[in-house]
């Protein structure tokens, strides 16, 4: 991100090389598509110079065999040949050099008859190494670097060849290979600057899928901390609601029941005025972690929905089961054995446990759900805490008879 940053941020230059990171990158993206069409157009090509067989033929009569030789049995054959090996994309590298190997045979082809033949054909030798040049450069677009050597290469065929087949004087030599290089400059800036367009856009597109992805990251982090409780690690108030709501659908849908355990701190109060505020965090945590490890399977979450309450979701869970989970978690952090000493109950912290489940359906509600554990919670506390209370459901439509006392729960 930063590399693709810091090159889109460089300006003036109409050719910009690419750092090694969004290089490699870049070669990875597009290997197999530019191989692809590349092998393509250099295909097509060499099918089309075969329309250049009759003007050559007619351009040289005296080498008619040299040209059905060289350039219909040789140059032609071999061009199509290396387009088909590009199409099975080799590396990168070998790619450019087959693509460049190409043109520079041709204009070998070219330059050969040119130089062997009695006849003047100057315009067509002159008009055939530009088009070999236009080819590369610009109709199959091979890399700068190897473009630049085939560029080069073809060249100096021409200059040897002008300044040997050609009958005139030195400057009329310089001023055809000024002309060719002239041409062969202009086109190579073409070459740049097209290679250079292709490399801005896949930069602004990477830049883009970066920046989408650096988004939905921080989206998921954001989501992730909004829903988490900074003291103790558990998930919030928020998540809970989410989770009762969501489980309650579930299980509405599946005709099955859902169970909750409130979870209270028992004497809390206390432990913060005997022990400080920063240990009753510490206790606090160190009963979420306990609470955490008592819960089995994934669909058993717990949360942390106010000061020193806590609360777990069970969905499927009836209300024996209940009962049993939130035993299991009483006995747990009794199992801590935390120093309490202004608890009674054994000079220990302990917390006190409200259970309920019910059949989610109509007219019932989460909210139903959780004035039952609330309610049971409450008796616990009325009774002694250090206990569980299962909640009797009937009375939550009923809104009469007190929640039901566990008789296994804790022992004051
Ligand atoms: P009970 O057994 O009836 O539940 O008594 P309690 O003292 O636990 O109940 P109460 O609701 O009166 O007190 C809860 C205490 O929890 C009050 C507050 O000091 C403490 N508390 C709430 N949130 C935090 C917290 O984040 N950190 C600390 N250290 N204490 C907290
Ligand atoms: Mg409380
Ligand atoms: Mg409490």
């Amino acid at each position: 991100m930063a590399a693709a940053e810091s090159w889109l941020s460089r300006r003036g230059a109409w050719f910009r090389v690419l750092p090694p990171l969004l290089r490699a990158e870049y070669e990875r993206q597009t290997r197999r598509q530019r191989s692809r069409s590349v092998g393509l157009v250099s295909l097509v090509g060499s099918v089309v110079s075969l329309l250049f067989y009759p003007t050559l033929n007619s351009a040289v009569p005296d080498l008619q065999d040299d040209v059905t030789r060289l350039f219909l049995c040789g140059a032609v054959p071999f061009s199509f040949a290396m387009a088909l090996l590009v199409m099975l994309d080799p590396t990168p590298l070998l790619r450019e050099t087959l693509l460049g190997l190409s043109g520079i045979v041709n204009a070998a082809v070219l330059t050969y008859l040119f130089v062997r033949t009695r006849i003047d054909a100057t315009e067509l030798y002159v008009a055939s190494m530009l088009v070999m040049m236009l080819f590369v450069t610009v109709t199959v677009q091979v890399r700068f670097s190897i473009a630049v050597g085939v560029v080069a290469a073809i060249l100096a065929l021409f200059a040897e060849g002008v300044r040997v087949a050609l009958d005139g004087t030195p400057r009329l030599h310089r001023d055809l290979f000024l002309a060719a290089l002239v041409s062969g400059i202009y086109m190579l800036m073409a070459n740049g600057r097209m290679h250079a367009e292709q490399q801005r856009g896949f930069v602004l597109t990477l830049r883009e899928r970066l920046r989408r992805h650096d988004l939905f990251q921080r989206n998921l982090e954001l989501d992730e901390l909004v829903r988490r409780d900074a003291l103790t690690g558990l998930a919030n108030r928020r998540a809970y609601d989410a989770w009762l709501q969501n489980s309650w659908r579930q299980a509405r849908a599946g005709g099955t029941s859902l169970g909750l355990i409130v979870v209270d701190v028992d004497r809390f109060k206390a432990y913060n005025d005997f022990y400080g505020h920063p240990s009753g965090d510490a206790c606090l945590q160190a009963i979420a972690r306990c609470l955490r490890e008592q819960l089995r399977g994934t669909s058993d979450r717990v949360a942390r929905i106010g000061g020193e309450e806590f609360s777990v979701v069970l969905p499927g869970l009836d209300g024996e089961l209940c009962a049993d989970v939130a035993e299991r978690l009483r006995a747990a952090v009794a199992a801590l054995e935390l120093p309490h000493l202004d608890n009674e109950h054994g000079r220990i912290v302990t917390i006190s446990c409200g259970a309920a489940s019910l059949l989610a359906t109509e007219p019932m509600s989460p909210r139903d759900l959780v004035a039952a554990a609330d309610a049971a919670l409450y008796h616990a506390k009325q009774t002694g805490r250090n206990r569980v209370c299962l909640a009797d459901t009937v009375p939550v439509v009923a809104g009469a008879q007190p929640p039901l006392d566990r008789a296994a729960a804790g022992r004051g």
